[in-house]
């Protein structure tokens, strides 16, 4: 039986991927402050004598005897991550310090949830794991770009100098039930508007392009990450490369949803990247791994889980 430290984990990804490694056996702990995730989100694993939920903030130091670590703190949605913007460029980077002193300590393996947003606005197309990026180092978006390229530097130098056996993937857009219902990224927003039959919200002209990955895919990439021979440290791209139009996006949710909604146009956001798509060869090749689910499937699953959660 595997100890298993997930940060984060009673937030949106990190709550089903908490599920996953309950089901197969393993001890989780469960740390969060509960900043943009819930107790909610791991209700049904409460009582589980493989479950533990610690109320903590990364930003302190935790000792526990692990073997592997997650590590998924940080506010995710430009909504929260900008509400906060001190708290979350301490939470990536004195965050990511204090659980690679613990898999120091411990000898664990540690996953760092690093994200496609540290390629910024991309000047190249797709994105590959050698790709610099283009981050703005002053703007809105700058406490959680460049807080989760700090982290990613810090995890290299635990392993350069202290041997740390680190895993980095950068995850693009991923989306699936539990994402909260004022989450405020496109997809949830999307759904729930056009469920609500409010005003579907475009920012900008619409013509911005992202990758959408449904959550069940991106789990099994970071178990497969984890399970990876030590040496393999990535950066590895964790995304399904189908890009999509914000248009086409809203236009798929309204057929499928039907009702009364129209699309509204709003001013985009500073510094909004104009395109995203991974290129995942490495993932493929490293981990034997590609996704599985279409946005169309991804979509029906969410539409249902939201049009439950509002009928409440
Ligand atoms: P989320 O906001 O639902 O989950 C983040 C969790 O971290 C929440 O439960 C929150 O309460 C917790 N948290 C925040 N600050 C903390 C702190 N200081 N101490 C302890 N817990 C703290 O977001 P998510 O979509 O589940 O994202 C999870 C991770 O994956 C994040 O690190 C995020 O940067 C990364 N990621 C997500 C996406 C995506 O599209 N969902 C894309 C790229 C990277
Ligand atoms: N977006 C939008 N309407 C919304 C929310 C977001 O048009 O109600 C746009 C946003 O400007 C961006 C894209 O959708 O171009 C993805 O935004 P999200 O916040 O989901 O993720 P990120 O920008 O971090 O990739």
């Amino acid at each position: 039986m595997k100890q298993i430290l997930v940060t984060g984990g009673a937030g949106f990804i990190g709550s089903h991927l908490c599920e996953r490694l309950v089901r197969e056996g393993n001890a989780v702990i469960c740390l969060d402050n509960f900043y943009s995730g819930s107790k909610a989100n791991v209700w049904h694993l409460i009582g589980h004598p493989g479950f533990e939920l610690v109320r903590h903030d990364v930003t302190e130091p935790y000792r526990a005897e692990i073997d592997e670590i997650y590590n998924l703190a940080c506010p995710a949605s430009p909504v929260f991550y900008q509400y906060d913007p001190i708290q979350t460029t301490k939470t990536s980077v004195i965050g990511t310090f204090n659980m690679l002193g613990l898999a120091k300590r411990t000898k664990a393996k540690i996953l760092q949830a690093s994200t496609s947003e540290v390629y910024g606005d991309p000047a190249k197309h797709p994105q590959e794991e050698s790709y610099w990026g283009n981050v703005n180092p002053i703007g809105i978006r700058s406490c959680y770009d460049e807080g989760k390229r700090c982290a990613e530097s810090l995890c290299f130098d635990y392993h350069r100098i202290h041997n740390v056996d680190v895993k980095v993937i950068r995850i693009f857009n991923t989306y699936g039930p539990r994402m909260a219902v004022n989450d405020g990224r496109v997809v949830s927003n999307f759904v729930v508007q056009a469920l609500r039959g409010e005003d579907i919200t475009i920012y900008g002209d619409g013509s911005q392009t992202r990758s959408f990955q449904y959550v069940s895919d991106l789990v099994e990439g970071m178990i497969r990450m984890m399970a990876s021979p030590a040496g393999f440290t990535g950066p590895v791209n964790l995304g399904n490369p189908g890009e999509f139009t914000m248009i086409e996006l809203a236009e798929k949710v309204l057929s499928k949803v039907g009702g009364r909604s129209k699309i509204v146009y709003q001013p985009l956001p500073a510094d909004d990247p104009k395109m995203r798509r991974p290129d995942i060869s490495l993932a493929k090749k490293e981990l034997g791994w590609e996704p599985k689910v279409s946005l169309d499937e991804g979509l029906d699953e969410v539409i249902t889980y939201f049009r439950e959660v509002l009928s409440r």
